[in-house]
Formats: C-alpha cells, structure tokens, sequence
C-alpha cells in the first residue's frame, strides 16, 4: 500500500508517518529528512540546498525527485508512506511514471487539515530528539522528564533552522502557491480523502487508519 501524507507545514505529517511505520511496517520517504541529511554532507549541493530551505523556499524539482527515484529502488518496507513529497504538480506527475516503472499504485493521498493560527503555534515550539527522531513541543507535547527524551533516553535535542515565524511564513506561501493545487489534481483522480489534522495526535491516527483500512 502507498500513500501520500499532504498538507501545510505543520499540519503533522512526520508524527504520523512514524506512527505508521510502526504500526504497519511501511517506509517513511520523508523529502524533508534527506534534505536536512544533505545539508550535513559538506558538499557544494547541500550548502546550495541549506541555503533554499533555511529561506523556507522549495528545493528544485530535479533534486527531490532524484532522492525519492533513489529510495523507492532501495528495499523497503510494506508499502511507501511519501511525507512532504509531492509538492508541485511535476513532482505529482514524476512519482506517477515512478509507481507505475516499479508496478505499484497509489492507494490513497490524506490531506491533512489545519488553519494557519495553529500551525505558528506548532511549529516554533517544536523539537526532535537528535538520537531517535522523536517528535516533542513545549507547549502541547513536552518529555516526561526535562531534557530526557521519553523513547530512548538521549539528552540530545534539535530544532530545525526552518522553525522560524519568518521562514514559516515562506513555507505556508510555497505551500499555497505550490503545494495546494494538488488537492484538485489527486480529488480528480478519486484518490483524495481529507482527515482534520486539528484533532489531538491519536484521533488523527485513528482517521488515517480508517481511509487505509477501507484499501
Ligand atoms: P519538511 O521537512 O517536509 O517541512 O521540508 C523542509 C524543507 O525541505 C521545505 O521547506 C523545502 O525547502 C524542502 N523540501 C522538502 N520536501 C520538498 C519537496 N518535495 N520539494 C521541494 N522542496 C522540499
């Protein structure tokens, strides 16, 4: 099964893709993970990347579809869970032609449903264990002890240089602008459900499992 996470920035995709990955075995193809891996690699194209995301503008076309053609050849899990990739309507078509080279199809695309007050207030707050991954925020999802990360007990933590209201404000524009007429283009190919990406981390998982059990 292959599924495609869409929505703002904010709007949750990587806590559920996560979740998923471990409730059901698929591979999380996050964009925005292998780009911050890019941006730590030293060479000129991640300095060039660094630069593109840190502005929160979105990296050319060419570059994501590479690293998702990469991936998707690699072994695998279950099925593909794609985490902030579509994002232009190239990128839809591109993974499209890929799906169909590897004989596999895509079974659902969730748009995941936020307003923007919501997502200033999730998104500067938020931070990951630097050693797992686990997703934390100050607010509404701080550890259980401070400074010790709940999953692995790592003291280590990181927040992204793109988690800025500046940077944050760009990526909604891209996100508009770029990102959202997908929601027509996957509504026109029957593949679009809509979840409210509002509700509290469980209730949302909830809603996803029920459009993936429908496939
Ligand atoms: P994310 O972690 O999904 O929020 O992505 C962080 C940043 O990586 C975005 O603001 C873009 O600069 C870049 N990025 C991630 N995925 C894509 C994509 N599919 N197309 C273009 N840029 C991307």
């Amino acid at each position: 099964m292959n599924v495609i996470l869409l929505g703002p920035p904010g709007a949750g995709k990587g806590t559920q893709s996560k979740l998923l990955v471990d409730e059901r075995g698929m591979t999380q193809l996050s964009t925005g993970d292998m780009l911050r891996e890019a941006k730590t690699s030293g060479t000129e194209m991640g300095h060039r990347v660094a630069e593109v995301m840190n502005r929160g503008e979105l990296v050319t076309d060419e570059i994501v579809i590479g690293l998702i053609e990469e991936k998707m050849a690699a072994p695998h899990g279950a099925g593909f869970i794609f985490d902030g990739f579509p994002r232009t309507l190239a990128q839809a078509d591109a993974l499209g032609a890929l799906l169909a080279r590897h004989g596999e199809t895509l079974d659902a695309v969730i748009e995941m449903r936020v307003d923007d007050a919501a997502l200033v207030a999730r998104i500067t707050g938020r931070f990951t264990c630097g050693n797992c991954g686990a997703v934390y925020h100050d607010q509404t999802r701080p550890t259980a002890k401070p400074g010790v990360c709940d999953v692995c007990g790592s003291h280590h933590f990181t927040r992204r240089a793109d988690d800025t209201a500046d940077a944050l404000r760009q990526r909604l524009m891209e996100y508009y602008k770029k990102t959202s007429p997908l929601i027509g283009y996957y509504y026109a190919k029957g593949a679009l459900q809509s979840v409210d990406g509002l509700a509290d981390i469980d209730h949302v998982a909830q809603a996803i499992r029920k459009v993936l059990d429908k496939h």
